[in-house]
């Protein structure tokens, strides 16, 4: 008996991040009814959550951009069309499925049904968490001067600031905070830092106070945070230091969980795809990050994304409808 559809797509992109966007944007420019599906509240994918204060140098037209903005104008570009967006929803399964008007994919999600003649995916490296600190206050102050993103650095101005990690992104942080906090220091468990190199010789020539071999202990404060106990784990002798916000940047856990079970072949944790984008299913599309290109080179570059996202929507819509052309035209001949 086949399902009764009121809504069915042209094509579903699963993940709202830079490249699913810019595909957004080309669906909308094929005339395709595009729907976008987001686990996140928010739209940006790691520019919005990852690194939003960071400048990015190698996006084709942009010499120098912070990723904040850069996903502002993607958001700008991609919902043009008016794509549908679904956001705090997670694609979990695909199936095949028989409708009146023929068969299509049924992307089930933990809040409902969405049927759709093509699927994009657009997952980047999966649904992302960061890894969280096992210390029991500072999962009681969190939001509330204990942060393990940032995601305003302007909230940080004249703060005391207490960075935890041995990464890029708590390095980073340090170097990118130091002139707006009114103090940053940053501690590490261990010597050896997973840091750039470059990164982290500013880092030790600045004012940044690094403490190698300390951990922390516990945060304390009444409404807000008001000091942290940290202690070298050589000697567990502790040290209380007056800070507003604690950084943790201990890495972040990234899986593509349920796109594992729909059928695709993968590679790590990536969707093979062939040089049209194609998955192994037909009417399945992997693009950006978690795309893995057959005989190919992989490059997780926001650049190499946008010609993917490209590929796979003109070669959708003319699997949709195989008598329209793969090549969209050039957009500066047309009038939007
Ligand atoms: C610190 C850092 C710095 C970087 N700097 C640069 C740089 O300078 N230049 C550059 O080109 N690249 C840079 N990158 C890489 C770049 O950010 C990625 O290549 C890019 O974000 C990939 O875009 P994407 O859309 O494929 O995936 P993502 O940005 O990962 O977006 C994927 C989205 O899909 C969502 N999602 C996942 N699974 C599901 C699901 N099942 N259902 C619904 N939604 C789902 C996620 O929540 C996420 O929002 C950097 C990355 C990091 C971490």
């Amino acid at each position: 008996m086949p399902e009764t559809v009121e809504d069915l797509y042209d094509i579903s992109i699963v993940g709202g991040g830079p490249v699913g966007l810019f595909a957004a944007f080309y669906a909308g420019l094929r005339e395709m009814k595009t729907k976008i599906l987001e686990s996140l509240s928010e739209l940006g994918g790691q520019l919005t959550v990852l690194y939003p204060e960071k400048f990015i140098y190698d996006v084709g037209g942009f010499p120098k951009i912070i990723a904040r903005d850069l996903a502002k104008n993607l958001m700008e570009q991609g919902l043009y069309f008016k794509p549908a967006v679904h956001l705090e929803e997670q694609a979990e399964t695909l199936d095949r499925v028989e409708i009146e008007s023929g068969v299509v994919y049924r992307i089930g999600t933990d809040k409902g049904k969405h049927f759709t003649r093509t699927v994009l995916i657009t997952a980047g490296i999966g649904a992302f968490a960061p890894n969280k600190l096992s210390v029991p206050s500072a999962a009681h102050f969190e939001g509330k001067g204990v942060y393990y993103l940032v995601k305003d650095k302007t909230e940080f101005r004249g703060k005391r600031l207490l960075i935890i990690g041995g990464g890029d992104t708590a390095v980073d942080w340090a170097l990118n905070l130091k002139d707006l906090a009114k103090k940053v220091t940053l501690i590490h468990r261990r010597e050896g830092f997973r840091a750039h190199e470059g990164s982290l010789a500013t880092l030790m020539k600045s004012e940044v106070d690094v403490k190698v071999f300390y951990e922390l202990k516990e945060v304390r404060g009444n409404e807000v945070v008001e000091e942290a106990v940290i202690f070298d784990n050589r000697d567990r002798n502790e040290t209380t230091i007056p800070v507003d916000v604690v950084l943790i940047n201990i890495g972040y856990k990234a899986d593509i969980g349920p796109l594992r079970e729909w059928g695709m072949e993968l590679e790590n944790r990536r969707i093979v795809v062939n040089p049209r984008m194609e998955t192994n299913l037909p009417g399945v599309y992997a693009a950006g990050d978690i795309a893995q290109p057959k005989d190919s080179v992989y490059l997780n570059l926001i650049a190499t994304g946008f010609g993917q996202a490209t590929i796979a929507v003109n070669v959708a819509k003319n699997y949709i409808d195989p008598k329209s052309r793969i090549f969209p035209g050039h957009s500066s001949e047309m009038r939007l």
